[in-house]
């Protein structure tokens, strides 16, 4: 058992009541969680049929909608079992469904929104019937997302939307768009932004296909004339690019989970026990005995990072930059796990599932695929190391 394991079962599920969630949350993924499920997120193959009903069932047994009240379908419950709830996932190597909606929707919604909003969409979220895309991004407004275009033009009771979205992922199979716009052209940039939520199959949209190297489909996105109710805008207008960054510490820090890596540290481990190189055992070869006995320090390491962050969320402190740190050294270190696998498989490493001379069923491969996005989505490194240099070295905001 991993450090990393006592640390969260010992001191996250403290109090009986979230010893008693996380053996439930076990039992129910014992039964429910099937393999077809589990693989729909990592290949990005959208929420398909059994997705979505899983999705269901997960709200319906009371899983989703955690702290939020009661009267909005929430759940009430801890942090703590907030972070169980990731975590659990992690370790079965599963993606908990509707991160966008939980993570960022909901609790905007819950903060700012409308008591008709509310209404509107927390009960749904909560019941796993709805899905979220995330609508931030365009092509001159990545990391600077202050600068994004898209323009949302008040026009009685409606807003007119042009514009477009690069790489939103979830819009081919999301029922909404969490959408940032410019709502003014005049005000400061940051104070210029407003957050809409809008059906994502409404009339004047557009969503056209990117094909990305690990196999993920993401979207470019295009609002021709879309006109979306002003009751469809969150919370106050032009606060959009506050309501944004409230949170993100927290996402960063929840979307991370670095357990995920020991069961294939494990699996690789398992392989060079019993593989051959050039005749000889693999476990006696130096390099990659070597190779993997840094992999195991470093999972470690990130670990530990991870842990104290989720100590400290859960102990209800405020988090500076531990979430980015996080974030970080995990992105990177799940890049690196692939390339040292790689290393240590050899030429045989590099064939895809589907070979049956892959080993371990081409993961090495597809995770060195896969694992390119990691350092560019949710902030990329060097925008994440500048954030550490603020915000938790508190250096000087420009260099
Ligand atoms: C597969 C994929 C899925 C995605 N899914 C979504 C999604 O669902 N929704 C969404 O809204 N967005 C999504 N994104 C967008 C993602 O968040 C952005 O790609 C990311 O924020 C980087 O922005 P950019 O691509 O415009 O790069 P840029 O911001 O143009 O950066 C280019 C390079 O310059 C560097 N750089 C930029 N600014 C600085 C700085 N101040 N200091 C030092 N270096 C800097 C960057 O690190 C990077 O190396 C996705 C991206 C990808 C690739």
């Amino acid at each position: 058992m991993s450090p990393g394991r006592r640390i969260l079962d010992f001191e996250l599920a403290s109090t009986p009541e979230e010893r008693a969630f996380q053996r439930r949350l076990s039992d129910f993924l014992d039964r429910e969680l099937t393999e077809e499920v589990r693989r729909q997120h990592p290949l990005d193959l959208g929420l398909g049929p059994e997705g979505r009903e899983f999705m269901r069932r997960l709200g319906a047994a009371g899983f989703l909608g955690i702290g939020w009240p009661e009267q909005y379908g929430g759940v009430g419950g801890s942090i703590a079992m907030e972070i169980i709830l990731s975590q659990e996932f992690a370790r079965r190597e599963a993606y908990l469904p509707n991160s966008v909606a939980r993570l960022m929707a909901g609790p905007v919604i819950l903060r700012h929104g409308s008591e008709r909003m509310k209404c509107e969409f927390l009960p749904r979220i909560a019941a796993g019937e709805v899905e979220f895309g995330l609508g931030y991004t365009e092509p001159p407004a990545g990391s600077d997302l202050a600068a994004m275009q898209m323009r949302a033009v008040r026009d009685g009771e409606y807003y007119i939307i042009n514009g477009q979205k690069v790489f939103n992922t979830q819009s081919h199979f999301a029922d909404y768009h969490w959408l940032a716009a410019r709502t003014d052209v005049d005000a400061p940039r940051h104070r210029a932004i407003s957050l809409f939520v809008v059906d994502q199959r409404a009339p004047g949209i557009t969503i056209n296909p990117i094909h990305t190297l690990g196999g993920e489909r993401t979207n470019a996105v295009f609002y021709d004339d879309v006109k979306v109710h002003e009751s469809r805008l969150v919370g106050e207008p032009n606060r959009g690019f506050y309501y944004m960054i409230e949170a993100i510490e927290h996402e960063r820090l929840m979307l991370s989970q670095n357990i995920r890596l020991r069961n294939f540290l494990d699996r690789l481990t398992n392989y060079m026990r019993t593989a051959l190189r050039d005749g000889a055992p693999l476990a006696k070869h130096p390099a990659a005995r070597q190779r993997l006995a840094r992999m195991e320090a470093e999972l470690e390491a990130a670990l530990c990072f991870e842990a104290h962050a989720l100590f400290l969320l859960r102990e209800g402190k405020t988090i500076e930059s531990e979430g980015t740190v996080v974030k970080l050294v995990g992105s990177e270190l799940r890049q690196r796990f692939a390339y040292d696998a790689l290393d240590i498989l050899g030429a045989f490493g590099r064939l895809e599932e589907g070979s049956k001379w892959a080993p371990l069923m081409g993961e090495a491969a597809r995770m060195s695929r896969a694992t390119v996005i990691e350092t560019i989505g949710g902030g990329t490194s060097e925008v994440l190391r500048n954030v550490v240099a603020y915000r938790g070295l508190r250096l000087p905001r420009d260099p």
